[in-house]
């Protein structure tokens, strides 16, 4: 059985990819798990070689990587470039540079007399073998691009792309081979979410991105095998601007990152809040900078600024959110209709008059949308922009710092950006994830985003020590005594300190 992938922009077919059973999958997880021990054996430079080629093998691979991202996709040339061919190579070396440090011995001290003396070490293990199931908006960066760190730990890697865009991952896979990458560490199991299922039953652990709904089913069953799961789940994030903005640099934020990659972003700017001041002012800013956007079929550098968008079900979760709150009063100033052309398209659309009983206010649109609504004050602004399952990221922008970091900290969300948006992804020093259930649990990049790959063993070293300790057999009366009044003066504590 096979899977045919299409262009979205253009809707032919370019390509097809096998549709991998569970006996598939089992085979592949033998295969990944005989291979990883060698693999582990390499340490850290040896697999840091190894990574470091495939950050050059990406640089010199750019124009076929970024042609193959944008005829899965149909992005923007630039969207693949920067967000995604970008962040990989960048993923690359980083993770050969960080992860000994990330991962090295820490050694830990205890005032329990019981371990005085003795060598307490906390370290880590890879799991050995990581599953990762991505979704398709960016099939480099946040499908493949959870494999490095996974890989940098020492951990055999299988990954399951979304059936809409498995082929960045098969050439990615080409270019490992190609660093040196040992035959069985990483392999991508091609297939529908039936593939995505089977691969849960087979690995250490799991690292998921892609739908609430989806991240659930993945959840349930990572608990009922008893293994650690990760999940980036969707995002409905919001801005707020506040009336001392830079309102040109707020307009051309919003603008850029509600349209970039098509909206299709976890953490793009889905619903805007506006200080009733600048309101005015600011939508026809935006709206003027949304209306200026080229859209059409990617075809090199510079030729379109937003694609089509990706997954062909999503133009109708796109049009149905914008039509229900076309239909209950809102205005689109720009966009706002369903084009009829060959491919899946929704024009970049401003909305206002927008309220939190509509779902393009409160559901992931994932689309080349922007809502925005007037508020009193900041603390309304905070109120509606935490009004929401969701928490992944958010944005606040104005002049008064203090004031606007103080407006961020009462978000709660993740990651949140002062006077910028969606560019704290790609500090990958910088955990990220979701600060409420329906965005996830668990963190990318930063210590947590290589730690989560690894089991952790904690290790007691007694290196000096008497033949017999002495709160071990036979208990006595009089050394049970002593004891008794060494633990009462030890937990008693200091008067005066908490
Ligand atoms: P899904 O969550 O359904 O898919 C994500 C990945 O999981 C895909 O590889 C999918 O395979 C796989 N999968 C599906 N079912 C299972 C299962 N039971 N067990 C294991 N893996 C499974 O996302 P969709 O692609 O359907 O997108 C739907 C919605 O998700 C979008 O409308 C958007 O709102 C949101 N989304 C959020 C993303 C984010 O970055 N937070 C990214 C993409 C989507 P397959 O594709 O082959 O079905």
């Amino acid at each position: 059985m096979t899977i045919a992938v299409e262009n979205p922009a253009t809707g032919q077919v370019i390509g097809t990819v096998p549709d991998l059973t569970a006996d598939d999958v089992a085979a592949a997880a033998r295969r990944a798990r005989a291979a990883q021990p060698a693999w582990q054996a390499l340490g850290y430079d040896g697999r840091a070689a190894v990574l470091r080629r495939m950050q050059r093998w990406i640089v010199d691979h750019t124009d076929e990587v970024v042609a193959t991202i944008c005829a899965e996709t149909g992005k923007a040339y630039e969207d693949a470039l920067l967000a995604e061919v970008n962040y990989g190579a960048a993923a690359f070396g980083f993770w050969a540079k960080e992860a000994p440090r990330y991962l090295a011995d820490t050694k830990v001290r205890s005032s329990q007399p019981l371990v005085a003396g003795k060598r307490l070490v906390q370290r880590y293990c890879p799991l050995g073998l990581v599953g990762v199931i991505g979704p398709w908006n960016y099939p480099l960066t946040n499908s493949f691009g959870d494999c490095i760190p996974a890989l940098a730990a020492g951990n055999a890697v299988l990954l399951k792309p979304s059936e809409v865009t498995p082929l960045t991952s098969l050439l990615l896979a080409e270019g490992l081979a190609a660093s040196g990458l040992p035959d069985g560490v990483f392999g991508v199991v091609t297939g529908r979410g039936e593939t995505g299922a089977a691969l849960v039953d087979e690995v250490d652990m799991v690292m998921f991105t892609g739908s609430t709904a989806t991240g659930r089913r993945v959840a349930a069953r990572a608990a009922e095998r008893l293994i650690p799961a990760s999940l980036e789940l969707g995002g409905k994030d919001p801005m707020i601007v506040l009336a001392d903005a830079d309102l040109e640099r707020a307009a051309t934020h919003a603008a850029y990152y509600a349209m970039f990659n098509c909206g299709q972003t976890c953490i793009s700017i889905e619903r805007c809040y506006v200080e009733e001041s600048v309101y005015p002012a600011f939508v026809e800013l935006v709206t003027a900078k949304v209306k200026a956007l080229r859209q059409g079929v990617p075809a090199g550098p510079g030729s379109v600024d937003v694609g089509s968008l990706t997954f062909p079900p999503q133009v109708d979760v796109v049009d149905r959110h914008v039509s229900e709150a076309l239909a209950a009063g809102a205005r689109a100033l720009t966009g706002g209709a369903r084009p009829e052309r060959a491919g899946h398209w929704y024009p970049p659309t401003v909305l206002v008059d927008v309220d939190h009983s509509m779902a393009i206010m409160r559901e992931e649109t994932f689309g080349p949308t922007l809502p925005i609504m007037a508020v009193r004050d900041a603390d309304e602004a905070v109120r509606l922009a935490n009004d929401s399952e969701y928490g992944l990221c958010a944005s606040v922008f104005g002049r008064d710092l203090a004031r606007a970091e103080d407006v961020a900290r009462r978000l709660e969300a993740g990651a949140v950006t002062v006077n910028d948006a969606v560019v704290n992804y790609t500090a990958l020093e910088l955990p990220m994830g979701g600060a409420k259930p329906a965005s996830g649990i668990g963190r990318r990049h930063g210590k947590d985003g290589i730690t989560k790959y690894c089991r952790q063993q904690s290790l007691l070293v007694s290196r000096v020590h008497l033949r017999r300790d002495v709160h071990t057999y036979p208990y006595r009366s009089g050394r049970t005594r002593a004891i008794r009044s060494l633990l009462g003066l030890l937990n008693r504590g200091r008067p005066g300190r908490s």
